[in-house]
């Protein structure tokens, strides 16, 4: 234990060698909080991310947050780029989300009927989104897609879909699968547990090759339910993608009768209220959503047109519930999240925002020849230590360069900064991050690329 302890202390890597820089953080709670976890949970993590597998130390237990703040269990405090991964997008604690959840807990947790609360969160969204007509509740991302995916294959009647390799769709069997060899094959699992023949209706294809899809399509005509896209992959690096080819998806994916899902889990009122289908001006045939429609609370959402969505039971054939789906607790903090959003301006000055943050840093890294560049859109950012201008596929991004990601987390720690503790990981600025703060965070930044690159 004590050992463990020590090891864990002050980001030491897997050999227990000290890292080597002094004002290390302390973190005797969350080691010790962790050990107790991993009696627990496998890993000791109730998510595989969370687990500082690719960083130094162990995860970081929190205590609270305010705003742009995180406080852990041994009371250091850090400015949060990870948001909870997303959702936060007012930053950690809002007033007005927390008064709204904390009026309707009052009434009772959960109903398994229908509340007007959940009419009030779908007026909301319906009424200033162009690219849906109805909706449905679930109670996560996961499960959002999951479902987008069967009413594909029940409104098509076909089996077959395209992913792409590096983006991240929730962990459904249809999902977890990555690309096999050659180019366009059916995928293999990414994880034990998946039956082959899930891989097998499921076509890995890479990210940015319009001759890929072309080929997938010609090869499997009439096969294909869907091709499945985030609106912008940001959960592999930041891979953005040329309007161009989004629009060319757009118009395969018609001429085949196929439908066109994008996974807005992320990018759904984060790019601006409507997403990336309004980035791109590109209506799909299904969109989910996630992380941000729960304002914290666990909530997923698909949607679609009235037509496809008739599809759902109890109107259509394709099956799907949820005991918890619509909760009111959950739909309250929705709601209040997303009224904030309606605000005008919002979306303008967040990304502003976020877009000098990203230039300063970047000029400072170039200013000194860091191999660094900061890829961004909207206010979601991704560190690359990269010389590449662009990286539009999960293959172009060099593995090698994360160990530089880990002794740059690992700087930002101990200077007040939490990235999400794996170089493949995206940051948000949120609306709690000021200016103040962000000129803190950008001199923590400074310095631990100083770090990174002092040899
Ligand atoms: C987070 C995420 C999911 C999964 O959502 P969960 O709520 O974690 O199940 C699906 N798709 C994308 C694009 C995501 O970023």
């Amino acid at each position: 234990m004590l050992d463990a302890l020590k090891k864990a202390f002050a980001g030491n890597d897997e050999n227990g060698n000290i890292a080597g820089k002094k004002g290390e953080i302390p973190r005797e709670k969350s080691a010790e909080l962790y050990e107790k976890a991993k009696q627990y949970f496998p890993g000791g993590v109730n998510s595989p991310v969370r687990a500082f597998k690719s960083v130094y130390g162990t995860p970081l237990f929190i205590e609270r947050g305010d705003g742009c703040f995180l406080w852990d269990a041994d009371g250091n405090q850090f400015i949060d780029f990870c948001c909870s991964w997303g959702p936060l997008i007012l930053g950690h604690n809002h007033p007005k989300i927390r008064e709204k959840v904390t009026k309707t807990l009052e009434k009772g947790l959960s109903f398994g009927a229908p509340t007007a609360l959940e009419n009030e969160l779908a007026e909301l969204i319906l009424k200033h989104n162009r690219y849906i007509e109805k909706l449905r509740f679930v109670s996560s991302g996961t499960e959002a897609v999951m479902s987008a995916i069967r009413l594909a294959r029940g409104y098509t009647g076909r089996d077959k879909i395209i992913k792409f390799d590096g983006c991240y769709h929730g962990h459904s069997d249809s999902l977890l699968v990555k690309a096999g060899s050659g180019l366009v094959t059916f995928g293999e699992t990414s994880s034990a547990g998946v039956p082959k023949a899930f891989a097998d209706e499921t076509l890995v294809l890479p990210l940015a090759d319009r001759q890929a899809v072309e080929t997938a399509f010609s090869e499997f005509t009439d096969q294909i339910a869907a091709v499945i896209i985030e609106g912008i992959p940001a959960n592999n690096g930041l891979l953005i993608q040329e309007p161009d080819y989004i629009h060319f998806l757009r118009d395969i994916t018609r001429k085949n009768g196929s439908l066109l899902i994008f996974d807005e889990v992320i990018t759904g009122f984060r790019l601006g209220f409507e997403g990336a289908a309004a980035y791109y001006d590109v209506h799909p045939d299904i969109i989910t959503y996630g992380k941000i429609i729960g304002g914290g609370m666990p909530v997923g959402a698909y949607g679609a047109s009235a037509e496809l969505m008739g599809c759902i039971s109890p109107d259509g054939g394709v099956y799907q519930a949820g005991t918890l789906s619509g909760n009111p607790v959950a739909m309250a903090a929705g709601i209040a999240q997303l009224s904030e959003l309606r605000s005008s301006g919002f979306y303008k000055g967040l990304n502003q925002k976020t877009e000098e943050f990203v230039a300063a840093i970047q000029r400072y890294a170039s200013a000194k020849n860091y191999k660094v560049k900061l890829f961004s859109v909207g206010s979601i950012f991704w560190f690359a230590f990269t010389s590449q201008p662009t990286i539009r596929k999960a293959d172009d991004i060099d593995p090698a360069s994360m160990e530089l990601y880990k002794t740059f987390h690992r700087e930002l720690l101990n200077r007040g900064v939490y990235l999400g503790p794996s170089g493949y990981e995206v940051g948000f600025v949120s609306a709690a991050h000021d200016k103040t703060q962000l000129e803190k965070a950008k001199r923590a930044i400074f310095e631990s690329l100083d770090e990174v690159f002092r040899h």
